[in-house]
Order: structure tokens, then C-alpha cells, then sequence
């Protein structure tokens, strides 16, 4: 076992509104896990005390054996724990390629120019469509295509665990599983560790290796994928979102 991510009983509050109660889960090497949750149930405000954007009350953040929980954000995004954020924020007035080389802004200097463009060749042939549009800007992207671009310019800065937040939102349910595929590819080749934050259980548990789901600031239940798509508690708790 090489345990990547451990986060011990976190807390956190906005004020008087408690948004995290002791959350406790892992992610090990190598794995994909799905953190899943309604809206408003804590998923965004965990991504931000583990990326270092807030800081927990109380409890511990390890990333590879280290506490990373005093760290500022910008020392967790050099150890390579990366956040792709919501929203798909991609710069709208760059070109896809543009975009990618600012992806890997922080290891620019010590890579070297070649290595960066075999990197984003690599990168190209996980998504074909955005060597296609390399020149497009990327604000005239389509929302999939935005979503694609956020997720490789995150690959471009090599990241040892990615953050993802709620990729499949505003996306139609055929583009979602096309983005959830090339995050599964993303793994398989270029072997990143995913924790991903989702609503939608059915297209996210179908990537991942395990999940957990928060409910009120709290993991109320753990599993592999499979335990959890059969599992009538939960798909009641989320109908909604079991459609896709
Ligand atoms: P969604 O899926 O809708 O993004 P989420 O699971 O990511 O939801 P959070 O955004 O983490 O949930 O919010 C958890 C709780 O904290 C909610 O009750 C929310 O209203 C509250 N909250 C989030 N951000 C703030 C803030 N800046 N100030 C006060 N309360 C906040």
C-alpha cells in the first residue's frame, strides 16, 4: 500500500456555519476516488483545506508522509498536489497551447523548452481535439472542450495527485462520460492520482476505484465503486443525479 493522501479528522468553519466535522479518508497511489455529495454538503470546501486555499480548525493533511496542513497553497502546488478548479477556469483570451505552457509555469525553468513540448505533444494525444483547436482561444472553446483543456493544463504541471472539482457541471450527460473517460485515460497513462469531487454518482463511480459520500460536512459512507452504485441508500440520497 502507498498511501498518497491522508486526511485526519478535519474541521472547518465559515464563521458560525460548520462546514467540515472531523472528515477522515484516504487516497492511495495510483487510485481514482470519488468524493460524492449534494450540493452544499462540504465537497469544494474539503478540495480547498486539502489544496491549502482554507485552513482546517483542526486535523492533519499528510500528502506522501508529510503534514502539509501549515503549508501555504503555493508549497502544496509545488509539492504536486494540483487543483483543477470549478468552473473549468481556463484563460479565455489565450490559445489552447498558450494555456498549456502556462500549465507548467512552476517547473518551466528547471524542464527545459523541449522537454515542455513533448510533454504537451503527450498531452495532445490524450486529447486529440485540443491539438485540433491549438490555435482557437480558449474562451471559444465549447463547455466540454473547456472542461478537456482545464484538465490537461493541470496535466502540464505534472501533477503526483489531482484535484478535481466537479467536472461534469453545466455539461450535457454524453460530454460528461466523454470528460470522466479521459480522466480515467489520464490515470491509466500518464498514472496521476485522482480524488474527484462529484454530484453525479453514477457516471463518476464508473471511473473510480472507491468512493466516499459526505452528507452535512461529514463522510457518512465509504466503498468500493461497485458497493456504492448498488447501494439503495445511496442512489435514493441522490436520484437525481442517478439518471445519467
Ligand atoms: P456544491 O456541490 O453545491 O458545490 P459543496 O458540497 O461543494 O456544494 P461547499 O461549497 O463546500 O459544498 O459548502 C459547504 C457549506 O459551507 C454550505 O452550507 C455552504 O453554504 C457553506 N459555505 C461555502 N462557502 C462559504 C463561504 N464563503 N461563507 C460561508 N459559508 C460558506
Amino acid at each position: 500500500m502507498n498511501r498518497m493522501l491522508e486526511v485526519r479528522d478535519v474541521s472547518f468553519s465559515y464563521g458560525p456555519i460548520q462546514a467540515l466535522k472531523q472528515v477522515a479518508f484516504h487516497v492511495d497511489k495510483g487510485e481514482i476516488v470519488a468524493m460524492l455529495g449534494a450540493n452544499g454538503a462540504g465537497k469544494t470546501t474539503l478540495l480547498k483545506n486539502i489544496s491549502g486555499l482554507l485552513k482546517p480548525s483542526s486535523g492533519i493533511i499528510q500528502f506522501n508522509g508529510e503534514d502539509i496542513t501549515p503549508l501555504e497553497a503555493e508549497k502544496i502546488v509545488q509539492k504536486k498536489l494540483i487543483q483543477v478548479p470549478e468552473h473549468r477556469q481556463v484563460f479565455s483570451t489565450m490559445t489552447v497551447l498558450d494555456n498549456l505552457y502556462l500549465g507548467a509555469y512552476h517547473h518551466y525553468k528547471s524542464t527545459g523548452k523541449k522537454e515542455i513540448e513533448e510533454e504537451v505533444e503527450k498531452v495532445f494525444s490524450l486529447f486529440p481535439i485540443l491539438k485540433e483547436r491549438k490555435d482557437q482561444l480558449g474562451g471559444t472553446l465549447s463547455g466540454g472542450q473547456q472542461q478537456m483543456l482545464a484538465i490537461a493544463r493541470s496535466i502540464m504541471a505534472k501533477p503526483d495527485l489531482l484535484l478535481l472539482d466537479e467536472p461534469s457541471l453545466g455539461l450535457a450527460p454524453l460530454i460528461v462520460k466523454e470528460v470522466l473517460q479521459y480522466v480515467r485515460n489520464m490515470r491509466d497513462e500518464f498514472g496521476v492520482t485522482v480524488l474527484l469531487i462529484e454530484q453525479n454518482v453514477n457516471a463518476s463511480l464508473k471511473i473510480a476505484d472507491r468512493g466516499y459520500v459526505m452528507a452535512h460536512g461529514s463522510i457518512i459512507k465509504e466503498g468500493t465503486s461497485e458497493s456504492l452504485l448498488n447501494d439503495t441508500e445511496v442512489r435514493e440520497a441522490f436520484l437525481g443525479h442517478t439518471l445519467n
